[in-house]
């Protein structure tokens, strides 16, 4: 074997036998779509979560939109976003005819700014999405409070934070609605997926019509009791997730509580190492929070560390190293500067974050060697 170390990607999933042999014997069952697995990994996700309901769905963007629809939004309502977010989470306010208004974040820990929320709010704001960047937990007790004053709904997209927790309690029990993604690179896959989740039971029956097309009920619900008849009621998509997508969330979510330690670990010894490397920083993390660290993400401060955080993403990529950029700010995306005169100047401490974060590699099956590899790549690439 060539002793050329394997390309480290900033994330990848982790499948094991366990998966496999879940997955083979839904496809040996008589459920191939909506069975019992589906409601199964409802219940598993929601009861991890502390949440009372939960609905699968075909991915995180698709749970978006369904939470959104749940909350009621539509044409000419305003959603509250963050700028430092995957597209996503702006976009399915735009699918349902909303206008996503575009807010900061707070210059350290890269989380919606509370401040910049309150600022933005108008008589058409009808919901905060609040992001759990990297896999921190947003200030729920200044964005709740401020949300209670206003009879806001918040719809936490957490699909970077699924097994974080806000003073001890998990996310999924914090927000009104709470959103996950099964995507490979998250904490748990389901190659594509997701899941909405509500602390109080509330919008449930909506969001699953929303998930089937609007029609009232599922065929293994008319099969159960024996009739044909379905009524459609609402403009709803195929937005289903399969049975055999579901055997492997409920085989992955096993290995949850484990990755979450192992992901917690490297992210303490990253942040160890870094102390002796001059310019690349970590985000800060804030006390009362438990974080899931989906993304371990540096500033790349150029002038301290002597080269640009695009020039060392180049270098890193030669040593085999993968990293990547979350995110460029959506206000500046061109899309929303044509469709909704977003500019340049609307969210000063985004637009500084992004040319100099980082995202560097952290997955569920990475080790401490793993990080000291990376560490080591980042001081020669300095030293060179
Ligand atoms: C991954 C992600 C999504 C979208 O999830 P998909 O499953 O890829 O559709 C939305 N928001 C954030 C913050 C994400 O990281």
């Amino acid at each position: 074997m060539a002793d050329t170390p394997r390309f480290l990607s900033y994330a990848r999933q982790c499948i094991d036998s366990d998966d496999i042999a879940a997955v083979a014997a839904a496809l040996q069952s008589d459920w191939l779509t909506t069975g019992p697995r589906v409601k199964q990994f409802e219940d598993e996700v929601a009861e991890f979560c502390g949440a009372k309901g939960a609905v699968a769905v075909s991915s995180g963007t698709a749970a978006l939109h369904t939470a959104l629809f749940g909350l009621g939004i539509g044409q000419g309502d305003e959603v509250i976003v963050p700028a430092m977010t995957f597209v996503a989470s702006a976009n399915c306010a735009a699918y349902l005819g909303a206008r996503p208004v575009i807010v900061d974040v707070d210059a350290d820990s890269l989380l919606i700014s509370p401040k910049s929320v309150e600022a933005n709010i108008s008589k058409k704001t009808r919901a905060i999405v609040a992001v759990d960047y990297t896999g921190e937990s947003c200030d729920y007790a200044s964005l709740g409070e401020l949300a209670e004053r206003h009879g806001l709904p918040i719809l936490s997209d957490s699909c970077h934070a699924l097994g974080a927790s806000f003073h001890s309690r998990p996310l999924g029990s914090v927000s009104d609605l709470t959103v996950f993604s099964f995507h490979p690179v998250k904490h748990i896959t389901t190659m594509e997926g997701g899941m909405i989740l509500s602390r109080e039971g509330k919008y449930i029956d909506r969001m699953r019509s929303f998930r089937n097309h609007g029609n009232n009920s599922e065929v293994s619900e008319r099969e159960r009791v024996g009739t044909w008849y379905y009524e459609m009621q609402m403009l709803g998509f195929n937005y289903r997730l399969s049975d055999v997508q579901c055997a492997l969330g409920i085989s992955q979510l096993k290995k949850l509580p484990d990755w979450l330690e192992n992901r917690r670990k490297l992210a303490r010894l990253y942040t160890q190492r870094l102390t002796d490397v001059p310019g690349v920083i970590p985000l800060s993390t804030r006390a009362p929070s438990e974080h899931a660290y989906h993304l371990f993400v540096v500033r790349v401060k150029a002038n301290e560390f002597g080269i640009s955080r695009d020039d060392l993403y180049r270098r890193l990529r030669e040593k085999g190293i993968g990293t990547n950029v979350h995110y460029m700010p959506i206000h500046l995306q061109p899309f929303y500067r044509e469709q909704f005169g977003t500019r340049l100047g609307q969210c000063p401490n985004a637009e500084a974050a992004f040319s100099e974060i980082l995202s560097l590699p952290l997955f569920n099956a990475m080790t401490e060697s793993d990080v000291h590899r990376v560490v080591d790549a980042i001081t020669e690439v300095k030293a060179f």
